[in-house]
């Protein structure tokens, strides 16, 4: 699959499968094109991929829009968590749960339900808090991939513990999860991993074997030209 935005190609010939029940790294320097493929597999405004073919559970979901595909079971949360003014957490954890328990996923993430259930999800909470609400809330939706978009950014408040038990628990509650992330502490966790450089997959595979490539041969910021990684 390849996809360009403006004058760029931004993705070049990708060809990534994820296994169902997988936690996939996606790793790759600022720049790479990581967000750009998640926000292409969830089917964003915009990012249509001009050659190629995405398959979801076997079937091409390249005409679905983005609430279709959704509805199919995909899920993205981005860098930057949402606010909703006027919702409490609870709502918003209620929004999307099939069976998942809201109280569960909060303690999954590191915070205490009766402190939490709540509390109105505006600005009152830190972007840490939020992003920690935003991750029990794919826990208790349980959808079948999960696409984490660099889930350790505010990992100052979110504890890299924390995030891992989050994605562990997300894996158990029965999600494929695409981990896209340049924390290499993070992809660390992940069943196996892609690099991503200048928008072509350089190295895949077994997880620490991507990582070692990654730390060993990554560019500072990936401009896609000057860079000669693959
Ligand atoms: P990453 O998530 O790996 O940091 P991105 O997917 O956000 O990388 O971006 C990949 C490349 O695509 C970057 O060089 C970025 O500047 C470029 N890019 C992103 N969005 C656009 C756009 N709308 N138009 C042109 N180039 C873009
Ligand atoms: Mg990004």
């Amino acid at each position: 699959m390849s996809l360009s935005l403006g004058q760029r190609r931004v993705l070049d010939a990708i060809d990534l499968s994820i296994a169902s029940g997988e936690i996939h790294a996606l790793v790759g320097a600022n720049g790479a094109g990581k967000s750009t493929l998640g926000y292409a597999i969830m089917g964003c405004e915009g990012y249509r991929p001009q050659q190629g073919t995405m398959l979801f559970e076997g079937k091409p979901i390249d005409e679905l829009p983005i609430q279709a595909r959704a509805r199919a079971g995909i899920t993205l949360a981005w860098q930057e968590p949402a606010r909703f003014e006027g919702l409490r957490v609870c709502d918003y954890l209620a929004l999307g749960a099939s069976q998942g328990d809201p109280g569960a996923a909060l303690e999954a993430v590191g915070l205490a339900p009766a402190e939490y259930l709540y509390r109105p999800l505006d600005k009152t909470l830190s972007g840490g808090e939020r992003k920690r609400i935003e991750l029990a809330a794919i826990i208790t939706m349980r959808p079948k991939l999960a696409i984490l978009d660099e889930p350790a950014a505010g990992i100052d408040l979110l504890s890299l513990d924390d995030l891992v038990a989050a994605i562990q628990a997300m894996k158990s509650a029965g999600s494929t999860i695409l981990l896209i992330t340049h924390v290499e502490q993070v992809a660390a966790h992940a069943d196996r991993a892609s690099q991503l450089c200048g928008g072509r997959i350089v190295c895949q595979g077994e997880t620490q074997a991507v990582i070692e490539n990654y730390k060993a041969r990554r560019c500072r910021r990936c401009d896609g030209e000057t860079c000669n990684h693959g």
